[in-house]
């Protein structure tokens, strides 16, 4: 049933990629020239995400002027004060947050102080920026968890207070989410573990949120399916790529759904164990989950059944499938019959959506073995006999999050679930690697870079390599049948090459020795054609990441790819023919 009203709104320009912020000139372009606070933390500095994103951004028009690296895990007041002070030391008139979800969390809240200044507190709170403008944010995850670089909102630690300060505004929203797999492969399996299960929290809660809405509901439970597939193998294989990519998506996935649908009462107690406990966000979320599930299952039987779905733990539906298929079949007596045996399928719907909590209990368990989650309050640092449980309850019960839980949280509940989180006894379940379908894309694949030296040395080498194609006659033929002029504009050395298939012959003009008006223009970087000819780009993502740019009748180009693929194999062998041997991708 659709909810009576529904909004959807996600300004930001999301773009993945493995190896993205290797060069970070295209992509932000349209920033124009700008004095940069980079925002961090000092692990990420000491272990070389930072100075690798740094390179990344020296070639562009975005200059770095100050790096505040000082934010801590569940960052602090005071932090975004001090990064709040060097913005404005510096006069930096864009912010970059390059980190987890404490760093993006503290661009965001500096970026209000360095604006509007004051204090942290004044700020905290929904929608009290209105339509004042914030500072153009860029915001980099190094972590697959809390989405915070597609979401509206941010949580500062009150370390006086015990408490997580809460603030949403519809300008947190960066302009640019930058999704590297590459920066998340250092996480160990710990953190890994951790900030997936807050991801999957997210995803979860939304799904089964008071203000869920259809949008929401489409990403998250593929979020889930995402993460049921690849967060074991995550922590198992840190450099596993395909997995790492899954996750940051999923993470960004869930994001973009909870900042829509909020998320529960997880949340409400997981701030809480983080406020007063300090215990890590996407941790204290995992270990809160299936209890909450479990709390929640009455009031939402058919939507965690849909989650179960998901983790691919669902029962089959029998009389509802052969009802199906006798409707089908014209037998409408029939299916009216079975009407009254339906309540065995209902039965095995509310046995679904247990299974889905059956399920997380067992991830639980198996990133209790393969990353040592904690599996209780007390392994997960509780060392004072739960002794502030009170302070936990109460703080959990004003939570915001709570108004968006299903069912009514009671504080008997909360306390129950903090208490049997204290000592339960999970115990962590072995995963076997043939259990994990994995295929390996390998971490740092070599690079090749500014392969022609100058304009001479391309129209050497391409250009006779487009006199080799037009002599191979299966290529000639299809070229001549297609009667397009295109013309390729490469940078990095500056050339043009002009193929012209509409007349009788093939002909290949260099530089601008073409005087026709060409049916296509693409311009490229002279390194991304030597690659497309080796068959290691895919065209139609490049014309996305606007790595090619195009003019005129591209569709009618792009028709030809497939009768490209001779070239392919023809480029490296015509290499290797011409001693360029090194020059093979
Ligand atoms: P985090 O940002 O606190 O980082 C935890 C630790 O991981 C830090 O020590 C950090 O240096 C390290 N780390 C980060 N990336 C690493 C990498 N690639 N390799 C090695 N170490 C790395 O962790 P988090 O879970 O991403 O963020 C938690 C914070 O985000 C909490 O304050 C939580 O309340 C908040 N949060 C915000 C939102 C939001 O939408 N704004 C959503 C959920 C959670």
């Amino acid at each position: 049933m659709l909810p009576e009203y529904f909004e959807f709104y996600m300004p930001t320009r999301v773009a993945y990629g493995i190896g993205l912020t290797r060069n970070l000139r295209e992509i932000t372009d349209g920033f124009g020239s700008r004095r940069a606070l980079l925002v961090t933390d000092e692990i990420l500095n000491k272990i070389g995400i930072v100075a690798k994103v740094k390179a990344g951004f020296a070639d562009t028009k975005i200059q770095i002027v100050a790096t505040f690296d000082q934010v801590p895990p569940n960052s602090t007041i005071e932090t975004v004060e001090a990064c709040a002070r060097l913005a404005r030391q510096k006069k930096c008139d864009l912010i970059i947050g390059l980190g987890g979800g404490s760093v993006m969390d503290t661009a965001k809240v500096a970026n209000i102080l360095a604006v509007k200044g004051g204090r942290v507190e004044d700020h905290m709170g929904a929608y009290l920026l209105g339509n004042d403008e914030l500072l153009p944010t860029i915001l980099i995850p190094t972590t697959a968890g809390t989405g915070s670089e597609v979401t509206k909102v941010a949580v500062i630690t009150d370390t006086r207070n015990d408490i997580k300060l809460p603030f949403a505004e519809t300008q947190f929203f960066p302009q640019l989410a930058i999704l590297d797999p590459e920066l998340t492969t250092s996480m160990p399996a710990s953190l890994t573990a951790a900030t997936g299960m807050d991801a999957l929290t997210h995803a979860i809660e939304c799904y089964v949120s008071k203000d869920s809405q259809p949008a929401s509901d489409a990403l998250a439970l593929h979020v889930i399916k995402l993460i049921n597939q690849h967060l074991v193998r995550a922590c198992m294989h840190p450099e596993d790529l395909e997995a790492r990519g899954a996750m940051l998506v999923a993470s960004c996935l869930a994001g973009i759904a909870f900042t829509q649908a909020m998320v529960g009462m997880v949340h409400g107690i997981s701030h809480a164990l983080g406020g007063v406990y300090h215990i890590p966000h996407g941790l204290a979320n995992a270990l809160v989950l299936p209890e909450v599930m479990e709390y929640n299952l009455e009031t939402q039987l058919e939507r965690y059944a849909d989650i179960a779905r998901a983790l691919g733990v669902a029962y089959p539906q029998p009389v509802q499938t052969v009802q199906a298929m006798l409707h089908l079949a014209r037998a409408d007596f029939a299916v009216r019959l079975l009407q009254p045996t339906r309540v065995i399928d209902s039965w095995l719907q509310q046995a679904t959506a247990r299974a889905g909590i059956i399920r997380i209990r067992e991830l639980l368990r198996q990133l209790g073995a393969v990353a040592k989650l904690p599996l209780n309050l007390e392994q997960a640092g509780v060392q004072d006999n739960l002794a502030k449980l009170e302070q936990v309850c109460e703080t959990a019960m004003v939570d915001g999050s709570m108004l968006y839980n299903p069912r009514e949280p009671s504080l008997e509940a909360v306390k129950s679930i903090v208490e049997k989180l204290f000592k339960q006894s999970l115990t962590p379940l072995p995963v076997k690697e043939k259990d994990l379908n994995q295929s390996y894309r390998q971490a740092h694949k070599p690079e090749l870079k500014n392969v022609f030296d100058d304009s001479s040395m391309l129209y050497s080498v391409l250009g006779e390599f487009y006199q080799a194609l037009k002599s191979d006659p299966a290529l000639r033929d299809k070229l001549l049948d297609s009667k397009l002029v295109v013309q390729f504009i490469y940078d990095e050395p500056d050339a043009r090459i002009t193929i012209d298939a509409s007349g009788d012959e093939v002909q290949i003009f260099l530089g601008d020795s073409y005087q026709g008006t060409p049916e296509v223009i693409m311009s490229m970087k002279a390194d991304f054609a030597h690659l497309f000819w080796q068959g290691k780009i895919n065209l139609i993502t490049a014309l996305t990441r606007r790595q090619v740019k195009s003019k005129g009748n591209v569709p009618k180009a792009v028709k030809l790819l497939p009768i490209l693929k001779p070239a392919y194999e023809l480029y490296p062998r015509y290499l290797e023919q011409r001693g360029l041997e090194r020059l093979i991708a």
